[in-house]
């Protein structure tokens, strides 16, 4: 049976919509719309990507021969403000993986309450392989292929896994001197502070994820200072996290990398394990611990556990062994959402990825102002601004979730649909 136009047109975007990410996603808001009884036209037009662009991206490699690669950037809804999101340069990257990103991201600034939508870029390629000049050739031309689909006010990349501030430095100097031929830092977030980047970019997320797990606790009535935390992770927000939570008075008692996790039941010294990190690259072997492995690390008896790594770690099959009290997702969908509902019934308070990992794009959203005003703020008022955005955003999803009786995952979307919905229906829709 041969397929009409619109069949066709329908069975090519559908292609890209079947990724695990974007399925995800997907249960989640309409679980979430259902809670909130949202508008069923809206709820369609969110379900769905606004602007899918795939390009070819030419580079010219060391040895002279011509490598070509495959690029994208997912526009995925721009009703509350520009586009952002990240862009990502990984081997494994492709439309239906930069599809669920883009809706996480439209989701993420929705419940953030930032004047922002949501969109995710990414190029098909394991950067580790590239040299340095190979990677600069690439992001310039990939930069020049998607110009017209980006811009201050249209669409703002950032750094991603693979990405960099380096690499942010040469996207904005490639849009700028195409568009123009002046400086236009406002293209993109996350670059060196000497060409319009933002102070407390570097520590903004682990930093988020403390000001959350500080509220979350409090929630609780668990006291913050004296509590045994728990990280899994010490990269960038892991590694913040574990300090600003030692800086605050609790106990960081595990913390784990790829090599592996170390213990200390009276806590571990924070500063000196990341001068230690610094010399070493790892946290194997630190003094004055002992090895625990990555599963016995989440099981721990604690009051806090901050899985600050990777996707799915905590699953139906360790779910029910978890004896944190309170989870704060540092890393981008750490807890499935089966794994959600055992904790939920076991009465562990979860505080979910889009509010408590929001620190970075609150800080990038910070960037692109300061870029706009060109007047830029100090790491004090930079990092109080943070606190009261991410603050004000975790007690708005509490309080529906007390409202509601939901688990803070459903709570969280649901706010976020709310906003969105609010939005389009007063938009409406063009033509009409
Ligand atoms: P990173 O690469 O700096 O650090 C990742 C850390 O996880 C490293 O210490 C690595 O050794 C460790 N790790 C890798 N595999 C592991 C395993 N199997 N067990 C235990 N540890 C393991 O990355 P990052 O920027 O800290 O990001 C971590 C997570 O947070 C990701 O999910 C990312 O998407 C999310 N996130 C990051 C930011 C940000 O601003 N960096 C913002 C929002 C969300």
């Amino acid at each position: 049976m041969s397929l009409n136009y619109s069949d066709k047109n329908t069975s090519q975007i559908e292609g890209h919509l079947n990724g695990p990410l974007f399925q995800n996603a997907l249960q989640t808001i309409e679980e979430a719309a259902k809670i909130i009884d949202c508008d069923k036209n809206v709820l369609e037009r969110l379900k769905k990507p606004r602007r899918c662009v795939t390009v070819s991206v030419p580079v010219r490699m060391d040895d002279y021969s011509v490598k070509v690669f495959t690029g994208y950037r997912v526009q995925y809804n721009a009703t509350l403000g520009p586009y952002k999101g990240g862009i990502r340069y990984h081997q494994n990257v492709d439309l239906p993986e930069v599809v669920g990103l883009a809706a996480l991201m439209t989701f993420k600034n929705s419940v953030l309450g930032l004047p922002l939508g949501g969109a995710k870029g990414g190029v098909c390629v394991d950067p580790t392989k590239l040299s340095r000049t190979e990677k600069q050739n690439l992001t310039r031309r990939y930069a020049s292929e998607i110009s017209s689909f980006v811009g201050p006010t249209k669409d703002i990349p950032a750094p991603d896994v693979g990405t960099d501030p380096q690499t942010m430095a040469w996207f904005m100097d490639t849009y700028s001197q195409e568009q123009g031929g002046y400086s236009q830092p406002g293209v993109v977030t996350g670059k060196p502070v000497e060409i319009g980047g933002s102070l407390g970019r570097n520590h903004a997320t682990g930093l988020g994820v403390v000001f959350v797990a500080e509220k979350a606790f409090e929630n609780c009535r668990i006291p913050f200072a004296g509590a045994r935390i728990v990280v899994q992770g010490f990269g960038n927000v892991g590694s913040f996290a574990a300090l600003f939570s030692y800086q605050r008075g609790a106990k960081v008692i595990a913390v784990s990398d790829v090599s592996g996790g170390i213990f200390n039941g009276d806590g571990l010294n924070i500063p000196e394990l990341i001068e230690y990190v610094k010399i070493n690259k790892s946290i194997k072997d630190f003094p004055k611990s002992q090895p625990v492995s990555n599963s016995q690390l989440l099981e721990l008896d604690c009051e806090g556990l901050f899985p600050c790594a990777l996707e799915g770690q905590i699953d139906v099959h360790n779910a029910e062994k978890i004896k944190a009290k309170i989870i704060v997702e540092g890393a981008n969908g750490p807890v499935s959402n089966a794994a959600t509902k055992i904790l939920h019934s076991r009465n562990i308070f979860i505080a979910p990825d889009v509010v408590a990992n929001g620190g970075g794009v609150i800080v990038s959203y910070f960037e692109w102002v300061q870029d706009i005003m060109s007047f830029f703020w100090d790491e004090h008022e930079i990092d109080n601004r943070l606190k009261s955005i991410i603050t004000k955003a975790f007690d708005t999803v509490v309080t529906f979730r007390n409202e509601k009786n939901v688990d803070m995952r459903s709570a969280a979307m649901a706010v976020s649909i709310k906003r969105l919905e609010k939005a389009m229906l007063l938009r409406g829709l063009y033509p009409r």
